[in-house]
Parts: structure tokens; sequence; C-alpha cells
């Protein structure tokens, strides 16, 4: 534990001694100037002067040492296909990608909107952006198309790559009707080329000459063409991407070149503990910051494959998600403890039918980790379960546990001690004071941020100073908007978002610690609570729960009794004020396209309001649910 905090003491009060020892992990072109500038406070740039790139150091890097070993595996569970590239074939695919955009005009600076599925060839188009200095923004396939729109303009691509086709569970998602509708909303921002990467899923979709291109024609056009890497100051951009939109209207992070290969480097180490030759599966999306950091770069900059799955974790059956770690012999998982809760529904069984010795650990992100998720997937896969706190912003966990720095306690229910490079406070919500011990406080990080976070808003720094530093009168500190509390050891636990905390009488309650004394009832599967407006208490809060077993609920004897009991366990736990007004019973909660669960959305349900930007919603008959389980009530 000494060793880790003086560890992450250097790296707070010596940064530029810290970042300066760690920027060795990758190549760079020509050598940076100076570690950190920090001469416009809250702006800050690392490894100025520097030359580096963000593929170069991803694939070609790799290809002398290990150009033989796989660098990304594909698995569609979807359509059944499955290949490996190696280092050197995804450095030809990708250096042909961007000799592809280059041939449609696309140069350092230019912006390449990327809405596809999980196929190799959305990780191509990505890297052969970042090869060319141009900087990508990928949206989350199958996003509707006032959502695409509204990132195409704000993005303005000079390209966009897509497909004709995504899939889930069997069911064929047309995207090329989407992109067109989009690209209609879009009006001047929109593209001049589309490249549409067929993969004859969808009926033969409609191409506009002159702006739609066939990726097989140019591919075979420009087989032996191969686009060189151009080398980027540190600090220029390399992606656009949202945030999930749980909260409201998603923010466009930017993020620069240098800073966030040498971040992602170092966290591959310390806190993932992959290393080269080895495999990473995290299962989430390219759309997403997770994909990101953790599909894409983290771990082709470590020399490590990737496996880039297209699929349900459920899909043909519950071991899927085994047997590829079995087949790959994956060393590290990465995945959010709502695909976890799906899995806890199923036979375990299913997890012990395949050899998992290779598996070191696996992480979670995105969402409270509640303890009896945690506990059971622990119990089965015999593996440190690592709950990471982090967000699209910071690019990386501000909250782990760093196993590679030093061997560290995992305690269940909290993601740890803030990472190193982060100067983490809990802070009092309206004078950014530090409070205590055991005190609720909003999370918040002293800046300079570390490299890899966000530069700023993309083309708006205002919004990116009154957004994310104005909030604690004349404090410069940024806000994550979320609340946690601190025990003796400097374990932090996340308590819920700023925005859904419920004031019931002058308390103020987070969420999560409703949530967890709800779903530590037997029977309860997942939950969500909301405050609901009340005249006499200010707030009252409302649990929706999803049961195990759905079958008790057709008894309403039996259903009323379970609200009783859950009731009671909340009283028995934190006390009669956080006890929830209602229990209401659904089979599904609204969830944000990447798995969060939309409170805002609920509790605007719950006062009888509009529910408000519903672009990220996944499956709108949740949201109908919840509405009649409030009406029959
Ligand atoms: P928006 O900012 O648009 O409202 P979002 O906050 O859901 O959407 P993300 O950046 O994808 O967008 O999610 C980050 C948030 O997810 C965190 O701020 C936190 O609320 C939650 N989160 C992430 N990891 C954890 C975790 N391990 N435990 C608890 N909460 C987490
Ligand atoms: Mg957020």
């Amino acid at each position: 534990m000494t060793a880790y905090r003086d560890f992450h003491r250097q790296s707070i009060d010596q940064p530029e001694v810290f970042w300066g020892r760690e920027a060795a992990r990758i190549d760079w072109h020509r050598p940076y100037d100076k570690v950190l500038a920090y001469d416009k406070p809250p702006f800050r740039r690392w490894f100025v002067g520097g030359e580096t790139n963000l593929c170069h150091n991803a694939v070609d890097r790799h290809v002398a040492g290990r150009g033989d070993q796989a660098a990304l595996i594909y698995v569609s569970s979807e359509t059944g296909e499955e290949r490996v590239y190696s280092f050197a074939e995804l450095q030809e695919e990708v250096a042909r990608f961007a000799a592809i955009l280059q041939a449609q005009g696309v140069g350092k600076g230019d912006r390449v909107l990327i809405y596809m599925p999980m196929i190799a060839e959305a990780v191509f188009a990505m890297l052969a952006t970042v090869r060319l200095g141009a900087v990508h923004s990928v949206v989350f396939g199958g996003f509707a198309s006032a959502s695409l729109a509204a990132r195409i303009e704000d993005a303005q691509p000079k390209v966009m790559v897509t497909a004709d086709a995504g899939m889930r569970g069997g069911k064929v998602i047309a995207y090329k009707p989407l992109v067109d509708e989009a690209l209609e909303l879009a009006g001047a921002a929109a593209p001049g080329k589309v490249i549409l990467v067929n993969r004859g899923l969808a009926e033969a979709p409609m191409m506009k000459p002159g702006r739609d291109l066939d990726y097989a024609t140019l591919r075979a056009r420009h087989l032996d063409d191969r686009a060189e890497v151009t080398w980027v100051e540190s600090s220029h951009p390399s992606y656009i991407l949202y945030t999930s939109g749980t909260t409201g209207k998603p923010k466009g992070v930017e993020r620069d070149t240098g800073g966030y290969a040498v971040a992602l480097a170092a966290s591959m180490d310390y806190i993932y503990g992959g290393a080269a030759g080895e495999t990473f599966f995290s299962t989430s999306d390219i759309g997403w910051v997770v994909g990101h950091s953790y599909i894409v770069y983290g771990p082709l900059i470590a020399g490590m494959a990737t496996l880039v799955y297209e699929g349900l974790p459920t899909n043909p059956d519950p071991a899927i998600w085994w047997q590829l770690v079995e087949k790959y012999r994956v060393s590290v998982m990465f995945s959010a403890p709502t695909a976890i809760r799906v899995l806890k529904k199923q036979d375990p069984a299913y997890l012990h039918r395949h050899d998992l010795s290779s598996l070191k650990a696996l992480f979670l992100a995105g969402e409270p980790l509640d303890e009896p998720t945690a506990n059971w997937i622990a119990g089965e896969l015999k593996v440190p379960v690592i709950d990471n706190y982090w967000q699209t912003e910071t690019g990386w966990p501000m909250l782990s546990v760093c196993n590679g720095v030093a061997p560290q306690a995992v305690k269940v229910g909290s993601p740890g001690l803030p990472v190193y490079g982060y100067n983490l406070k809990l802070v009092d919500e309206a004078s950014g004071e530090e409070v205590g011990v055991g005190e609720k406080g909003v999370i918040a990080i002293m800046p300079p941020l570390p490299p890899g976070c966000l530069s700023t808003v993309w083309g708006q720094d205002e919004r990116f100073l009154n957004t994310y530093f104005g909030g604690f009168a004349d404090r410069l500190l940024y806000s994550s908007f979320d609340w946690g509390v601190r025990d003796a050891d400097g374990y932090i636990t996340i308590l819920g978002r700023t925005d859904d905390v419920i004031n019931v009488a002058g308390h103020r309650l987070g969420t999560r610690e409703i949530e967890e004394a709800v779903s530590g009832h037997g029977a309860i599967a997942e939950v969500a609570v909301v405050g609901v407006a009340d005249a006499l208490k200010g707030q009252v809060p409302q649990a929706f729960a999803v049961v195990r077993d759905p079958s008790m609920l057709a008894d309403p004897v039996r259903r009323s009794a379970l609200e009783k009991e859950v009731i009671a366990r909340v009283a028995h736990e934190l006390g009669a004020i956080a006890n929830p007004a209602r229990v209401f019973f659904v089979n599904q909660l609204p969830k944000t396209r990447s798995g969060k669960v939309l409170r805002r959305s609920i509790q605007a349900i719950a006062e009888g309001r509009d529910p408000g930007d519903l672009t990220t919603l996944d499956d709108p008959a949740s949201l109908e649910q919840v509405r009649q389980a409030i009406t029959r009530a």
C-alpha cells in the first residue's frame, strides 16, 4: 500500500518526472521539448513539440518484432465469421485503407465519421484515420438518423465510413437507410463521400452515384497502395467521441495523440497487467470509450492481440465468451456490470464448460458494480474482479486497483484508490472544499488533468470550461458529476450521479446506496431508484425492480409481499428515511445503448413529465413498461 501511495504521490508532485519516464513506452518521431505546458489553466498540453502517431504505435512499431503474431482477432457470433489478422496483415489493411481515404482527399486534421458495426473494417478505418493525422468520430452503429445527423453536424466530416448493416441477436439492422436519412438531415455538413463496406446482409443498399463508394471495389483498385504514417504534434487531436448521454445532451470529447498513447501504454501495464503476445478481450463496442481505449488502442499499443466480438453474450449460448477465452487464451477481460448481470441469470454450468486458466483478471466499468454481482462472478471465475471507475472524458480509469504498480487488496463495492496521475478530491458540492473520511463529496480532479484526459469539448472551449470547471465558486476543479465517499484507507465508493441525488426532507441520498440495499434481496436481479417529487418531503425514492423469476409476480399476494420485503430491507440497512415509497416491478429497465440505466427518464415519467432526450435509449418498450407499472398501481 505504501509503495502504491508513494508512486501516486510522485505522479502528482512531480508530474514531469513521472510522465517523462512513462513517455518512453511509445515511439516518438521527434522528441518532445517539454513534458507539460500549463500556461493557460485548465487547458494543458502534454509532451509539447513531440511528434508521434497513434497508428504507428499501435501497429507499425510491432511489425518488426512480432509481425506474425495475432493482432486483431475478429469473431462474429451473428454471421459465424472468424478471422485472425497478424500485426503484419493489420498493417497492410490499415495502410491500404489509409491510401483509400487519402485518395478521397482525407488529410491531416480532416474528420472521418465512422458509423459501423463491430467488424474488422471498423478498426481498420479508425487506425487508418489517425495514420493520416485525420480525426475520427466513431458513432455507435445503429444510432437513429437524428443522433447520427447531430454528430455529423458537429464534426463536419470529409468522408464517412459505414456498412450495409449490423446484426443483433440474429436480426439485421440496415444502416444505409439511416445513413441516407442522416445525410439529408445534416444538409451542408454532410460529407462528400461515403465509403460502404457491403457485408451482404441487407438488401442491396441504394448507392448514390458520385457520393457512395463500395469498399471492396476501392480495395481492389488500391490493392498495392499503402499510405505512410503522418507524424503529428503530441497535442494534435486523434478523435472526437461523445459521452453516453445518460444525463442529457452528449458532449463531444476531444482527445490528443501523444498524451493518450502514453496514458494507455502505462495503463496496460499498471492497471491491466497485460503483456505483449497475450490476448485482451473487451466486450464493449467501438462506439464507446471503452472500445476506443481498450478494444483498439490500448491492447495494440501494448503489442497484445485484441478480440473484436460482434454478438450478444448469450448467443449461440451463454458460454460464448468463455469459449472464446479458452480458444484464444485470453489473459485480460474487460466488460460491464450490466453484461455480468445478464450472465448471472443463466445456468452457471456454462461458465464451467471451458478451460479459463489463461484468464488473469476481469475488469468491469461503466456503472456501479453491486456486491452480489461482483461476488458471484469472482466466485465463478476465481480471478480478481476489478471495478474501474472512469468516464468518456478521462479516457482511462480514475479509480482502480493498480496491481501492476504494487499488489493491492480489492474491496468489493469500491473501485479502489485514485489512479496515479489523478489528483482526485472529494469536495463539497457548492464550495469545492475537501470533505472528510466517511463524508459524501463530489469526485473532482485538481488540474492539470493527466495525459489521456480530454483536451477540450470539440470546437467549444467555452463549454469545456463552463461544463467541467465552472461548478465550484472560484476554485478551478474538474467535476465528474458523480458522488463518492472515502473510507479510512482511501478507498472510494461511488454513490451515484450528482443529478440523481434524492433529497428526502433535507437528507441527500445517493441512488447507489438504496439500489444496493434493494438488490441485496435475493429475488431482485436489477433495480433503479429515482427521486420523485413529493409535496411533503421534497422527494421520495421510488424503486423500479426486475425480478430474477418473473413468474413470482403473477400472484398479486406474492407481489405485494415482495414489495413489502424490499422496503423493509432498505429500512433495515439504511434507515426509514431511504425507504422507497413504492417498488414497481418491470421486466427490463430503460438503458442507454451502452447499458446504463436512464434514471432521468424514469424519474420524468414517474413525475408525469416528458422523458427528455431519448436518442440514446436502447429499447423504447422499456419506458413503456415503466409507464404501465406506474399506471397499473
Ligand atoms: P453523459 O455524460 O452524456 O450523461 P455518461 O456519463 O453515462 O453520459 P460515460 O462517460 O459513458 O457517459 O459514463 C461515465 C459515467 O459512468 C461516470 O461518470 C459514472 O457516473 C458512471 N460509471 C462509470 N464507471 C463506473 C463505476 N465503476 N462505478 C460507478 N459508476 C461508474
Ligand atoms: Mg458523464
